[in-house]
């Protein structure tokens, strides 16, 4: 399996990363891939800018050569209901929205609560992606969960770094992805690139997906044309900006 887009990544607007919006998508561009999603934190995480940052996605270029360029978000979930850090203003005119959960906004959760967040979660229509969802300290009810997120056409994300930055989440990963296949709920292998060096990584995931046969047609990032018909999927307003 080899992929063709990298769909979590982050630029100087989120400070503790490295490179500016123009060096991701050049790199990318550089590295053969079809679509790279820029998707910087929400306000409330201690390195976010301002909300503002948000509505300006019309100063990037939709495409450069062959290269999709999303513009989107990592938003925090900050509680049980499934509150976010950006409003829906800004959230439903955004390219690809990622709903992450951070220990710097919510430390832990029972897994009762986290199952009832991620269940709120999976029924929000501006979220396209479940963010590194694997954390032990937000266990839960996988199970339950899952087949909802596939109902829901949220598509699961299997992060590549957090193997680097949540390393104890590596088994929960390998349970999430199989029940992924046994419910038929895609997935998205992304490098959460927090510089130009690390775009398109994908360390030891897709030989994890390869341990568990992990069918390529559920894996959004895998093909050009699994990536297309998830943007139709999500009715995505940049599939009319790019036909143009
Ligand atoms: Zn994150
Ligand atoms: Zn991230």
């Amino acid at each position: 399996m080899k992929l063709i887009a990298d769909l979590h990544t982050h630029t100087l607007f989120s400070s503790h990363a490295f490179n500016t919006a123009t060096e991701m998508i050049n790199q990318a561009q550089k590295l053969g891939l079809k679509a790279i999603a820029i998707t910087d934190h929400g306000p409330l995480m201690p390195d976010s800018g301002h909300e503002w940052h948000f509505m300006n996605k019309g100063q990037l270029p939709k495409k450069l050569g062959d290269l999709i360029v999303l513009y989107g978000a990592e938003v925090d979930v900050v509680n049980i209901n499934g509150d976010l850090d950006i409003g829906d203003y800004y959230l439903k005119n955004l390219d690809w929205v990622v709903a992450s959960i951070h220990k710097e906004i919510i430390p832990k959760l029972s897994c009762e609560d986290a199952t009832q967040l991620w269940l709120n979660i999976a029924r929000n229509p501006y979220i396209d992606m479940i963010g590194h969802c694997e954390q032990v300290q937000h266990f839960f009810d996988y199970e339950k969960v899952i087949p909802v997120f596939a109902e829901n056409n949220k598509v699961v994300e299997l992060n590549v770094n957090s193997a680097v930055v949540r390393p104890t989440g590596q088994q929960n990963m390998l349970e999430i992805a199989k029940l992924c296949k046994k419910y038929r709920c895609r997935v998205a292998v992304n490098s959460d690139a927090h510089s130009i060096y690390k775009i398109g990584q994908t360390g030891n995931v897709l030989q994890m997906l390869e341990s568990i046969d992990f069918p390529q047609e559920l894996v959004i990032n895998a093909s050009y044309e699994n990536f297309i018909n998830e943007l139709k999927i999500h009715n995505k307003y940049i599939l009319k900006q790019i036909e143009e």
